[in-house]
């Protein structure tokens, strides 16, 4: 079945698109948790980096040139950002098809700070 990022590309649900090309598309996500969140996927399905190949390179790398555009047309290019790609469960993925997190336009603070109740 397709994934809910390949049926937002496709148009099947509704996106609020803030990039696309012919390898990647980008669109705020639906609980933002930064002031920017914007998700920047492949247009391929893969589901996990853990599915990557050699093959998906020009893919991957486009993820990280339209997330320097994005953040230029957003405002938010001198302030920063953070760039986050979740892995599997321990990673903290739900969506299973690459997504890079693009956050910002306030500080999005420490980073991986260790839970409380882990030995440090
Ligand atoms: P993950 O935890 O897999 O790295 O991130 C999945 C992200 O997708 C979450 O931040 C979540 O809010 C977002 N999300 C889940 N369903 C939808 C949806 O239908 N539309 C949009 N725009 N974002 C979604």
């Amino acid at each position: 079945m397709a994934s809910i990022f390949t049926r937002i590309i496709a148009g099947e649900i509704p996106g609020k698109f803030v990039y696309k090309d012919d390898l990647v598309s980008a669109f705020w996500d639906i609980d933002p948790k930064r002031k920017v969140h914007i998700l920047i996927v492949p247009n391929k399905e893969i589901a996990t980096v853990s599915d990557v190949t050699a093959e998906d390179e020009q893919t991957l790398g486009r993820l990280f040139t339209a997330a320097r555009k994005i953040a230029e047309d957003l405002g938010i290019a001198e302030s920063g950002y953070r760039l986050i790609i979740n892995c599997k469960k321990d990673g903290g993925q739900e969506v299973n098809h690459i997504h890079m997190h693009l956050l910002g336009g306030e500080p999005v603070g420490p980073f991986a700070p260790r839970f409380k109740n882990i030995e440090g």
